[in-house]
């Protein structure tokens, strides 16, 4: 069984894929405590896997996009099996994760990394786009681990402050050949 915290049909409102319908399925609990989180990814339902599939079907009808998020989606490990579910009842698979819990994913998954307190070599070198918080500094030390690679690498302002706000845009503007702006498109719109 899956620990959930809620399933919902909307638009991603960050990153590369910003705009696109989108379920999200937000996984119960994490392996981390980030003292900026803000995510309620406490236990409303246990569903099986089979479920989870059938609701995003109820929800989402053929919309091919799938977020799972949490919390950490890989601290439950059916989160894989959940994954190869989804991508046989032909769904697109989008993960966002903070990359502490290294998984294998197929090749058409698409991950997203945003690394809080430790990043596994792993799931460094599988990141399709990369996420950092800014929360007072650019957690720039994280930008080694994941290589040479020409990844899309949003900065993100903790909270919208608008301190934060300053420092993310002064550093994309420092580092246009690396880094992005990264808002929360769908808090300013009021959708989740
Ligand atoms: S990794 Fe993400 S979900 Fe987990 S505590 Fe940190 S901010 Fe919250």
């Amino acid at each position: 069984m899956l620990a959930l915290a809620e399933i919902f049909y909307s638009v991603q409102g960050e990153g590369v894929w910003t705009g696109t319908p989108a379920v999200f399925v937000r996984l119960a609990g994490c392996n981390l405590n980030c003292r900026f989180c803000d995510t309620d990814y406490a236990t409303k339902a246990f569903l099986s896997v089979e479920a989870v599939v059938a609701r995003v079907r109820e929800l989402g009808g053929d919309c091919p996009m799938v977020i799972l998020t949490g919390g950490e989606p890989f601290a439950q490990v059916e989160s894989s099996k959940l994954i190869d579910a989804l991508r046989a009842d032909g769904r697109r698979v989008h993960i966002e994760s903070n990359g502490s819990i290294a998984v294998d994913l197929a090749r058409d998954v698409w991950l997203t990394v945003s690394p809080k307190e430790r990043l596994t070599p792993e799931m460094a070198a599988r990141a399709n786009e990369i996420k950092l918080i800014v929360d007072g500094r650019v957690p720039d030390e994280w930008l080694a681990s994941f290589g040479t690679r020409a990844l899309p690498t949003f900065l993100q302002p903790e909270g919208n402050k608008p301190a934060n706000v300053a420092l993310a845009i002064d550093a994309a503007k420092a580092r246009p050949d690396r880094f992005r702006l990264g808002l929360q498109t769908h808090k300013f719109i009021g959708i989740r």
